[in-house]
């Protein structure tokens, strides 16, 4: 068998498209396009290349977006001034503050400070809490484009057993809730699982988001399973590859994502689709999210 590739480019370019169309008409009622603010603390080079990707993408769908560059030496109690003032600015709907911040900045502190109102990358307590209870919520938005890439192929995932590597709070535990809301049966594993292969055997729908390169190999694959790899990792020699052995899991699986061009690109893309439903809900206007789990 070889796998079905699951093109996320292509689907990020159709969510772009349908967000084109929902910018214009929010243009039309408002007078205004949506704001974002991208906050970064300091010089990390890999929040420097997303932040320029987010800001490409949203330049492309019409939401106007600012990179807020701070001093790695922000004080903790500026930045937090810094965030009330955006939670209060009527020309920003959504803030996201790249991770990592320097050391001596709290993440919990910014979670606690962005507005729950304007949290596009779900990274408060109440929005976790919201989706932990199976409310309307933001979501973290590598776990909303797992789950894209799934609902936008029509993978079952009813009744079926679906298992997780990594139990992060951006990745792996948001995407459990969300699975868990469309009654599959999932398993999440860590770096205390014992008998991995046990588990990722049974799968129907496997994901793995560890930060391991190729550790996923085709022995630890069920035949016909769906794979989707988070993974992003950069090979010494140079080059990027996920956490699956891309070249031996497609001669099992039944789907599978690449890396790159899986699940990275629909992440930033999915990240604007929230802001622009955040700038909806500011207005009173509830457009029903495809992010937010019923
Ligand atoms: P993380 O916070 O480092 O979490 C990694 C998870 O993997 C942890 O739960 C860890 O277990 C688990 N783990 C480590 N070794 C393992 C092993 N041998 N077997 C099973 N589980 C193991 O990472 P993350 O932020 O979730 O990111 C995961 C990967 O996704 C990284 O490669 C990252 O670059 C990538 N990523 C991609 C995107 C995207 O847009 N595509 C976005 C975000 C992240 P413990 O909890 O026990 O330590």
């Amino acid at each position: 068998m070889t796998a079905i590739i699951l093109d996320g480019r292509a689907m990020g370019a159709e969510i772009r498209s349908e967000l084109r169309t929902d910018v214009r008409s929010y243009i039309q009622e408002q007078g205004k396009p949506p704001g974002l603010v991208i906050v970064r603390v300091g010089g990390d080079a890999a929040s420097g290349v997303y932040s320029k990707a987010i800001l490409r993408i949203a330049e492309d769908v019409g939401v106007q977006a600012r990179l807020e560059q701070l001093p790695a030496l922000t004080s903790p109690d500026e930045l937090r001034s810094i965030l009330l003032q955006l939670n209060n600015d009527d020309t920003i709907q959504g803030i996201l503050v790249q991770m990592p911040l320097p050391g001596h900045l709290s993440q919990k502190m910014v979670a606690d400070t962005i507005a729950v109102s304007k949290d596009i990358d779900g990274i408060s307590p109440q929005s976790a809490g919201n989706l932990f209870l199976g409310l309307p919520s933001f979501l973290p938005s590598t776990a909303a484009a797992v789950m894209e890439i799934l609902e936008r192929t029509k993978t079952p995932l009813a009744g079926k057993r679906v298992v997780i590597l990594g139990r992060s709070n951006v990745v792996g535990k948001p995407l459990a809730m969300m699975l868990l809301q469309k009654n599959a049966t999932v398993t999440v594993c860590h770096s205390r699982t014992i008998n991995l292969s046990y588990f990722t055997r049974q799968a129907d729908v496997l994901v793995a988001a560890v930060g391991r390169a190729n550790m996923l190999t085709a022995d630890m694959v069920r035949p016909g399973a769906t794979v989707i790899d988070v993974g992003i990792n950069t090979l010494s020699e140079g080059g990027i590859v996920g956490d699956v052995d891309f070249a031996s899991v497609r001669e099992v699986a039944g789907a599978l994502t690449p890396t790159p061009g899986g699940v990275g690109p629909l992440t930033n893309v999915l990240l604007l689709k929230q802001c622009v439903e955040a700038a909806w809900l500011q207005i009173g206007e509830y457009k029903q999210s495809a992010r937010a789990v019923q």
